[in-house]
């Protein structure tokens, strides 16, 4: 091989390696609002909460330097009322600003993914849930303060669990989504957690 032909490989070569990586990006990420998918999310969780029993049960194999995990999963309030006063294109774009403010608001490690429609889930490493309920107000009243053209502006509602002993995903997963139920059940725009349900 020349050197002519040599250089025009490696280009190649680097182009090619270019969209893989590309390729890895878009598989882990969500299209419109740059979260990470809720299949990485669940994979990602399942990987911490099975480090964090195996401690607890002194068979250490895989250890992160956390012993709490917390989640909160975001629901936009009346969004589908966003969609019909204002277009699904804004919509879309309160969708990717809210994403983007919930992002921002968080510590390197943890994570942001898209759940599903206008459904957001957050990690928190290390947060027990009255820190993960702090975190969730931080959040809750920074996308409050947006303001998007013709002065629409919008709420979002939250439902904090934080992992119990030798819990699974599933479960965990179901309780932040019974705490949001709840945020919405008695007037959204509020940050619920799964120990005040409880008490009701
Ligand atoms: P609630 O306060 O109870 O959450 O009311 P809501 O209207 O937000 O709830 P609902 O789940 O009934 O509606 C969610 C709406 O979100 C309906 C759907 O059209 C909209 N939606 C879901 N995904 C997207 C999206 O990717 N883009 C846009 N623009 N809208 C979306
Ligand atoms: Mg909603
Ligand atoms: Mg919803």
């Amino acid at each position: 091989m020349n050197d002519e032909d040599r250089k025009i490989l490696e280009e190649k070569i680097e182009e090619l390696e270019g969209e893989i990586h590309e390729l890895e990006h878009d598989l882990i990420h969500d299209y419109l609002t740059g979260l990470k998918t809720r299949a990485f999310f669940e994979e990602e969780i399942r990987v911490y909460l099975e480090a964090i029993s195996q401690n607890d049960r002194g068979k250490r194999k895989e250890w992160f330097g956390f012993k709490n995990i917390s989640v909160v999963f975001f629901d936009i309030d009346h969004f589908k009322q966003v969609n019909d006063n204002h277009g699904h294109e804004i919509g879309d774009k309160v969708l990717k600003t809210v994403a983007t403010a919930i992002k921002e608001s968080l510590r390197s490690g943890d994570t942001a993914a898209r759940w599903g429609g206008e459904e957001m889930i957050v990690s928190l490493l290390g947060a027990n849930e009255e820190d993960a309920k702090q975190k969730a107000e931080e959040i809750r009243s920074r996308v409050g303060e947006l303001n998007f053209d013709g002065g629409l502006a919008v709420t979002i509602s939250a439902g904090v669990a934080s992992a119990q002993k030798e819990e699974l995903l599933e479960n965990l997963v179901k309780r932040a989504d019974e705490a949001l139920y709840n945020a919405k059940e008695t007037g959204r725009n509020k940050v619920i957690t799964h120990s005040e349900l409880a008490g009701q």
